[in-house]
């Protein structure tokens, strides 16, 4: 069978306790294995079950989710944890009730069901929904509600009784590592007679490609000050992009030297020095953000309400800084 040769050994799948499953799954709703695997084990090794999740501190979790980016799937990965302890004492271990808890949509509760559980579940994913359009050459765009209807119907009788999960990862990998999105390998395909697409020679015309969002671009100015070997940081504001994390002084707007340090000393601060540190970019899902960041050093530690200063060692330890600004500490 393809997935008993070829799977990949991956941590969730050697040892697949419902909880390592369910952490799994949330990580990589938008993130790739590659990019998963050390942060899954750190995950697990400092949050080692459900109780443990339920109780850590944001920052803390924060912290050990950072680098991954999407910050509300850990916050609901604790919401869910929480309310499966007080519903449940343990992960409820059907597709419905597990649909239910925060962050789990179909996708994950199917994942979740089958490959902990044994429920016989479709997990329906982008790499499956690309095998599909390809096995059944079919020009719809893949993601629509129609297309997903017609592949979960053909799944639901496909699913053998046993090894349902199996069965669902076995296409997933299949999408991730044969069936790849601009050249599939053909020839490594356990299916090839039964692909529609193949026989019609359209396999890397198909899926049809969905156009990508345009996102809003927005300049920012972010500054790193500095008073003596300390950082100065805050907590961004609710409602803002990032909310609840950590950030470096982030103005809007592409300011020049002399703009900044006037904004500083509106805000109460007393800069020194101002160093450029260049343009850098973040895209996030429906904003690009172009930067200018600058490193301040401060003549005093004064500093406008919510910002601290901070050691490199504390920083580092105490609280999750997004990627977005990590482009520029790691300059300093
Ligand atoms: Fe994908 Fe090619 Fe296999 Fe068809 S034959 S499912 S296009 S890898």
């Amino acid at each position: 069978m393809f997935y008993d040769a070829r799977a990949r050994v991956l941590p969730w799948r050697e040892e697949p306790s419902p909880y390592r499953v369910f952490v799994s799954e949330v990580m990589l709703q938008q993130t790739r294995i590659e990019a998963a695997l050390p942060y899954f084990e750190r995950f697990v090794a400092a949050l080692p079950d459900l109780r443990a999740l339920s109780l850590v501190p944001e920052d803390r979790l924060l912290k050990l989710w950072e680098g991954l980016g999407y910050y509300n799937r850990a916050r609901n990965l604790k919401k869910a944890a929480a309310i499966a302890l007080e519903r449940y004492g343990s992960l409820p271990g059907s597709y419905e009730e597990i649909k239910t808890l925060p962050g789990m949509g179909e996708y994950s509760a199917g994942a979740v069901a089958s490959i902990a559980f044994g429920e016989r579940v479709p997990a329906i994913d982008g790499n499956v929904l690309r095998v599909f359009a390809r096995l059944l050459c079919d020009e719809s765009e893949p993601s629509s509600p129609l297309f997903k209807a017609r592949v979960r119907e053909i799944l639901e009788e496909a699913i053998p009784p046993s090894r349902a999960g199996d069965f669902n990862q076995a296409l997933m990998e299949l999408g991730a590592t044969v069936c790849i999105p601009s050249a599939p390998r053909c020839k490594d395909c356990p299916v090839p007679d039964f692909c529609a697409a193949r026989r019609a020679g359209r396999e890397k015309e198909l899926p049809q490609k969905k156009k990508k969002p345009s996102r809003r671009l927005e300049e920012k100015t972010v500054a790193l000050c500095m008073f003596e070997d300390k950082i100065a940081a805050r907590k961004r504001e609710k409602g803002s992009v990032l909310a609840g994390m950590w950030e470096f002084l982030t103005l809007e707007g592409a300011l020049s030297k002399e703009e900044l340090r006037r904004e500083l000393k509106s805000r109460g601060m007393q800069p020194g020095e101002i160093s450029p540190l260049g343009p850098k970019e973040h895209i996030f899902t429906h904003i690009q953000w172009k930067m200018e960041g600058y490193l301040v050093r401060l003549s005093s530690s004064a500093l406008p309400e919510g910002m601290r200063l901070f050691s490199k060692e504390a920083l580092e330890r105490e609280v999750s800084i997004p990627s977005a600004f990590l482009k520029y500490y790691k300059k300093i």
